[in-house]
């Protein structure tokens, strides 16, 4: 099987500093309960890995509920970044807190907030259940408005002349282009600031184009992944290509690739660089 490495890949800075605040506080804190609240990026081994540190998980998607079953001791803030009803919360508990949001995370909290304090309404396109629009949108409840599918925009009731339009910052580059479009023909003067992060951007763009040279796409990611999905999904509508989430070598089915030449290889921007590995190794040994 011929494979094509695709480049970039894997980790991006976000996620590698959220790794480090996260071990350097378990490092700096022996014997004191530290907790992460939620997945500290969404990669099920680094998750794994972290709890090995002593970090312990607390997983629930209320993450208020989360803070509540916590009794002292320090708590990390994910990657993705929460609200501030969460830190407020934390503080009301007397708890530590480490804050691991991604900078280019934190950049669209301040965008949304500098919005919201100069009278416009926001409306922003992410994924509903995932946490980081939950901590955006926390921002200004009721003033920024989150919408998923075309669906949502067109049920906006918005009477606000001051209208911005954002965005999660890892969804699909087209999906959201077109997201915003919808949105400008709902209210023509709204303002779009396309928060969509460098990392997912390049590792889109490469993968579409990689795909056209390839018979197939892996794409190395969790489920919980949204920059691992939308992989999958911009080489499946933009390169018409087949395209597979898989966590590990071991999700790789053989019938996949019966008949297949050539499999491109991509990853998530939490997967760990050694499963991404394994995979290209296993494909190369073919
Ligand atoms: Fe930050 Fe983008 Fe990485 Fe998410 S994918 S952690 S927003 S750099």
């Amino acid at each position: 099987m011929d494979v094509l490495k695709i480049t970039p890949r894997g980790y991006c800075h976000g996620v590698v500093e959220a790794i480090r605040a996260a071990k350097q506080t378990a490092k700096a804190r022996p014997g004191e309960k530290i907790r992460m609240l939620g997945y500290l990026v969404h990669n099920v081994h680094v998750t794994d890995e972290l709890q090995q540190n002593g970090i312990q998980l607390i997983d629930r998607d209320n993450r208020l509920e989360g803070l509540d079953q916590i009794d002292g001791g320090t708590v990390i803030f994910t990657a993705h970044g929460v609200s501030p009803a969460v830190k407020q919360r934390a503080q009301e508990r007397g708890l530590n807190m480490v804050d691991a949001t991604c900078s280019d995370v934190v950049v669209t909290h301040d965008l949304v907030k500098d919005l919201v304090e100069r009278g416009y309404d926001v409306v922003y396109i992410g994924r509903r259940g995932h946490p980081e629009p939950e901590g955006v949108v926390g921002e200004a409840p009721g003033r920024v408005h989150l919408v998923q599918d075309p669906q949502d925009v067109d049920d906006l009731k918005l009477t606000n002349d001051k209208i911005a339009v954002t965005c999660q910052t890892t969804l699909s580059i087209w999906d959201t282009a077109a997201m915003i479009k919808r949105v400008r023909e709902r209210y023509p003067k709204a303002e779009a600031y396309n928060e969509i992060c460098r990392a997912t951007q390049d590792r889109q763009e490469a993968a579409v184009e990689a795909a056209k040279e390839c018979d197939l796409v892996i794409v190395v990611g969790s489920e919980r992944s949204s920059n691992s999905k939308r992989l999958v999904q911009v080489v499946q509508e933009l390169a018409h290509k087949p395209a597979y989430l898989v966590d590990t070598v071991a999700d790789i089915k053989p019938e996949w690739l019966d008949g297949k030449a050539r499999v491109g290889v991509t990853s998530g921007a939490s997967t760990p660089t050694q499963l991404t590995r394994q995979v290209i190794e296993y494909l190369e040994a073919l």
